[in-house]
């Protein structure tokens, strides 16, 4: 895998990074969906080669972890059956009373994974603010084993300084574990920055068109950390379906692309929230008012396609706006190429933290002056309705 590491363009690997395999003559470009879950081991009667039976191997996801490795120039990657499983994964990788920092402002799947699981497996976790590198250091134990890391945080849009996290934790000898889902490696290369592992919701920009489930892990280096990793994906089993594999191989090849338009419709969104009326308050790194801005734009190439805001009101008028648009659906979720948003402590529910005036809005690839006028018609209405 890691001469794949090494591509000049990522809208070239991205196309070619799932398609490279030794086959024979007239062979197909587009490589097939390999569904039997058994191979024959006929010569010496015993299991031999690398495939044996599809939870611990397949071709389609060969290929899906090959291309995910070389995007997030890794040196290993593991696909998983959904975001959390690959999250599921990371955690199953510490040991019983071991110290696990998270941001204040986590994924919320993450944070009810933890608050469920982490006691009965002995974890002790805690979640700080990691916009402040000071207090990162200060929560440090002598059982602290592992940093995870959102840049920018979900939903929040905090940024976290991946240079400053990565040289705190050599010091301890922490792993640090960034869920880039968000930014995507499009915009942000986490283990370029030595970070350890990379965690993916491939359900998201990867797949891109909200209709397939996936996650990964990808790591810097080889050796014991992912080994655990590879031993939770193929012993727990959860791991995604060779069509899954293979539909998400397939989204990859135009995910650059997509990804290029995500970033510039949600600049432009961003900064047009940013003079409506009505808007209290806008959250995206790429706004030079952001406190992050300076952080993100040094160690991000573009700011990605979300953006949360709050709307000068209460909880009412954030649904009211919501529910009021001709394109921008309602819905969760967020990366594909029809723009949706969410008033996000409902969706988060009874125990969300998050502010109960937020919107989060994923910008989709619809043209951006569509997007503008439904959000200010909506918006205007919202505010004029009661
Ligand atoms: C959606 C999401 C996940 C969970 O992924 P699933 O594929 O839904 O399991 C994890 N992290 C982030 C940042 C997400 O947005």
């Amino acid at each position: 895998m890691s001469q794949q590491n090494e591509y000049k363009h990522i809208e070239t690997f991205a196309i070619h990074g799932s398609m490279k395999e030794s086959q024979p003559e007239n062979s197909p470009i587009v490589p097939g969906i390999e569904m039997s879950t058994i191979y024959e081991h006929r010569k010496n009667g015993h299991l031999e080669g690398d495939l044996k039976y599809t939870r611990l191997q397949n071709p389609n996801r060969i290929q899906l972890e090959n291309v995910l490795c070389g995007l997030e120039k890794g040196a290993e990657a593991a696909a998983f059956s959904s975001g959390i499983a690959a999250i599921n994964a990371v955690f199953q990788t510490l040991e019983h009373g071991d110290h696990v920092l998270l941001p204040s402002d986590v994924y919320f799947g993450t944070r009810k994974l933890m608050w469920e699981f982490a006691n009965r497996w002995g974890l002790e976790v805690e979640f700080i603010d990691m916009t402040d590198v000071n207090r990162l250091e200060q929560a440090c134990k002598p059982n602290t084993k592992m940093i995870w890391v959102e840049t920018p945080s979900n939903p929040q849009m905090l940024i976290t300084d991946l240079e400053a996290v990565v040289e705190l934790a050599k010091t301890k000898n922490l792993v640090v574990a960034v869920d880039n889902t968000w930014p995507t490696p499009f915009n942000l290369n986490p283990l370029s920055f030595g970070v350890d592992l990379v965690i993916h919701s491939t359900t998201k920009y990867l797949g891109g068109h909200s209709d397939l489930l996936g996650g990964a892990v990808i790591a810097r280096e080889s050796g014991a950390l992912m080994d655990r990793v590879r031993s939770v994906q193929v012993v727990q089993g959860g791991v995604p379906s060779p069509f899954d594999a293979w539909m998400l191989c397939r989204s990859i090849r135009s995910f650059p692309y997509r990804m290029r338009a995500h970033n510039e419709n949600a600049l432009d969104v961003a900064h047009f929230l940013s003079t409506l009326p009505g808007i209290e308050q806008v959250y995206f790194p790429g706004l030079a008012s952001h406190p992050g801005h300076a952080i993100a734009k040094r160690q991000m190439r573009h700011f990605g396609g979300m953006i949360s805001f709050l709307v000068d009101g209460d909880q009412q008028l954030a649904t009211r706006i919501v529910s009021n648009t001709k394109i921008i659906q309602a819905a969760t979720s967020l990366g594909g190429i029809e723009s949706i948003w969410e008033h996000r402590k409902s969706s988060e529910g009874p125990l969300s933290e998050t502010p109960e005036n937020l919107i989060r809005l994923s910008v989709g690839l619809e043209h951006v002056e569509d997007l503008k006028e439904d959000i200010e018609q909506a918006v205007k209405q919202g505010l004029t309705t009661k």
